[in-house]
């Protein structure tokens, strides 16, 4: 399908396919079996600018948006599910600070992002507080021209790894969620440590850690955007994130239908290669015709969020279910094409199933996006 990119999203893409190709593939299997972080990979992605496709030029970055995010994410995800959701949440954990930070928060950090020098993650969930965001109990209490922050992050993308975090914190207890606001934490700020980090079914070369603040104190001006604004900041920025899930699922799945196609094409049975057999060839034509129409849902969402479309709540959250499911279906059908070997871990097919499960359960679960949708689509007229 044609999708009339243009000079700068072409180049985004070829320069991820490449690294993909031949920094990521190599190393793959070991990075998930280790369930090591990729850092030389993130090298390689800063080295070519890439971690900064969707920081404003002022800011050094490459000036691109959300279609840029998903492009280079889509390319990583096809080779490594894992390496790419360690880059998608750089993009969450920077796309506040774009939106919402005041000048000289962006100084001060943007450049940095956009060359890959500090890498970022963004913390709202708690052990109560999953798909109920507005059931968190980390607090930022005002002291001394700054805040003190008490209480714990769970399942952070990125955590222990990133330099700069973005967490969701209430600076007023008693009004609860009302007073969620956006606070900077850099790495090193005394009170702030990690704890449990997660072993994994799948992404198992992206780190998952506990956030742990203990009187952390930073400045007032870590504070993005007015107290109180949290929630909402929140909401948008899952809006314009949420695509990029929808990209990493469709790499994924497109990674599964190529190996099944090329195995396929190779495997010999009942004296004629498997392709041949109607049953096979249907399901592979079905996961090219899904992953097609899951691409063009992504591409859509995100052009329409890079064009300054008010409203894509409903949209967002459309793309990242569809893509999900269909990535999911699409790498289990790749195992029953493998046959026998596709259980086994001598081809890549199992780690994208299991790499596949997470796209339908985080940045909301595709239950509760569900509810987004039909929530949206009562309150339309048509
Ligand atoms: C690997 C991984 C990485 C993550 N990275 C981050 C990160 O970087 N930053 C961050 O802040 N969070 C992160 N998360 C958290 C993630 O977004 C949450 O796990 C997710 O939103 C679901 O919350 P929960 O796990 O508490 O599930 P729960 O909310 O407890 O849901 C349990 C079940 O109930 C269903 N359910 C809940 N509410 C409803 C409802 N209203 N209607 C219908 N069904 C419902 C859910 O769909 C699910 O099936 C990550 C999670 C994982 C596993």
């Amino acid at each position: 399908m044609e999708y009339f990119l243009n000079d700068l999203q072409k180049e985004v893409k070829r320069m991820a396919r490449t690294i993909a190709e031949e920094k990521i593939l190599p190393v793959r299997a070991a990075l998930d079996e280790k369930e090591e972080f990729p850092r030389d990979i993130m090298k390689n992605l800063a080295d070519t600018d890439l971690l900064g496709a969707f920081v404003p030029e002022e800011y050094g970055g490459l000036g691109g948006g959300c279609l840029e995010m998903c492009l280079v994410t889509e390319e990583l995800s096809r080779v490594c599910a894992g390496v790419a959701v360690s880059y998608a949440v750089n993009a969450l954990g920077s796309f506040l600070l774009i939106d919402y930070g005041s000048e000289q928060q962006k100084q001060k950090y943007l450049p940095d992002i956009a060359r890959g020098r500090k890498l970022t993650a963004f913390a709202v969930t708690e052990e109560s507080a999953g798909s109920d965001v507005g059931a968190i109990k980390t607090t930022a209490t005002r002291k001394n021209g700054g805040y003190l922050i008490n209480g714990n992050k769970q399942f952070i993308t990125n955590g222990g790894e990133a330099d700069l975090y973005t967490i969701i914190a209430l600076t007023d207890k008693g009004r609860g969620i009302r007073s969620a606001s956006a606070l900077l934490v850099e790495k090193d700020t005394p009170g702030f440590s990690f704890g449990r980090e997660e072993k994994k079914l799948g992404i198992r070369t992206s780190a998952t850690r506990e956030l742990v603040f203990e009187d952390c104190f930073v400045p007032e001006e870590n504070l993005i955007g007015r107290e109180g604004a949290g929630l909402a900041m929140t909401v948008n920025l899952f809006n314009r994130s949420r695509p990029g899930i929808g990209a990493q699922a469709v790499g994924l799945a497109q990674g599964a239908m190529e190996a099944a196609v090329d195995y396929a094409k190779k495997r010999v049975q009942f004296g004629q290669p498997v392709i041949a057999f109607q049953a096979v060839g249907h399901m592979l034509a079905s996961m090219a015709t899904d992953i097609e129409a899951a691409r063009a849902l992504v591409y859509a969402t995100a052009r329409s969020i890079d064009g300054g479309v008010k409203h894509f709540g409903m949209e967002s959250a459309m793309s990242k279910v569809f893509a999900s499911d269909i990535a999911m279906k699409v790498t289990i059908d790749a195992i029953q094409i493998f046959g026998g070997v596709g259980y086994m871990r001598d081809y890549p097919v199992e780690k994208m199933m299991r790499d596949a499960k997470i796209t339908q359960i985080y940045e909301g679960t595709n239950q509760v996006l569900r509810n987004v949708i039909s929530l949206e689509l009562r309150k339309r007229s048509f």
